[in-house]
């Protein structure tokens, strides 16, 4: 059978719509999918520096191929940063990845530990929690100002990640279920702001990641993170990967109502941006969740 686009072979069904593509045309459809997304919400503008948050999995390093790749030819500026949560054993084998693969590329790399900028590593904070809060809702929230840490410090523009759309209908149902609905209202695409939060691939099935990474020789973190079966992310991936088997395209209808929910929730309930008065960053109640989640670990402290 030949490909739709080309003579080549097809080697990649996509069900949802019923394409049949070729090893190139399957890679070369996913890069201008990601430019669809990236031109539809207006991510990156001309000349600016995106940080492009590098974890050492499949996602980010694909995207880190796929942003650079365009980076030449819609004129803008890319440089990699990574985040050393501290755990052992983890993280190790995915820097040396990513420091492989960014040399590889002639891409700018620089990693930032929370053990420089929250005084512990991942690990030894959660040795210090007494109550349920899972370990990726402490490590997320200390992440998201890690990198923002980062990008400031390089001078970007733009944080680009490598969240696919089953990450994002996760977080969508994760909000639903723990009835933390103002976080709804964060998930439409970042537009305004001096330090934009984008992710180009918020449009492509996780599936189709792995495929790409697999046929364009990216290389594979083997060791998963020892806490990454602690929440309920994983039943719920489970949950929509047997309904997306069974009714195709059902992913991308729900990543629709996502956006319609999020910016509904957005527009209800615009909160007066404010400073946290222990760190001066941006926050909308008078200290920052990651104040907070600090403070709490401090004082559990002997
Ligand atoms: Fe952090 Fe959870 Fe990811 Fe592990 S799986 S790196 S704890 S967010
Ligand atoms: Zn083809
Ligand atoms: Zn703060």
């Amino acid at each position: 059978m030949t490909c739709d686009r080309c003579e080549n072979i097809v080697a990649y069904t996509r069900r949802y719509s019923g394409e049949k593509l070729c090893l190139q045309c399957f890679s070369k459809s996913i890069a201008r999918k990601t430019a669809k997304t990236i031109s539809r919400y207006n991510m990156i503008k001309r000349n600016e520096l995106v940080a492009v948050a590098v974890s050492g999995g499949k996602d980010s390093l694909a995207l880190l191929k796929v942003i650079d790749e365009m980076a030449s030819v819609h004129s803008f500026r890319i440089k990699a940063v990574t985040i050393d949560e501290g755990i052992p054993g983890y993280r190790d084998e995915a820097l040396g990845i990513v420091e492989e693969f960014c040399s590889k590329l002639g891409v700018e790399h620089g990693v930032y530990s929370y053990k420089d900028l929250f005084e512990m590593t991942l690990d030894e904070a959660l040795d210090l929690r007494e109550n349920k809060t899972s370990s990726c809702s402490i490590c997320g929230t200390l992440r998201r100002r890690a990198i923002d840490h980062a990008a400031r410090d390089i001078g970007a523009d733009v944080i680009a990640t490598g969240h696919n759309l089953d990450d994002v209908l996760q977080t969508f149902l994760i909000n639903m279920l723990s009835g933390d609905t103002a976080k709804i209202g964060w998930m439409s695409p970042d537009t305004t702001g001096t330090l934009r939060r984008i992710k180009p691939f918020c449009e492509i099935y996780e599936s189709e990641l792995v495929y790409y990474a697999f046929i364009n020789d990216i290389p594979f973190q083997s060791e998963p993170c020892p806490h990454m079966n602690e929440g309920i992310r994983t039943e719920i991936r489970e949950f929509l990967n047997s309904l997306e088997g069974r009714h195709s395209g059902v992913k991308n209808s729900l990543y629709q109502s996502v956006l319609r929910v999020s910016q509904a929730v957005k527009s209800s309930s615009i909160k007066q941006k404010t400073r946290c008065k222990r760190c001066g960053n941006e926050c909308t109640s008078s200290v920052c969740s990651v104040c907070s989640v600090i403070s709490g670990l401090k004082g559990n402290q002997t």
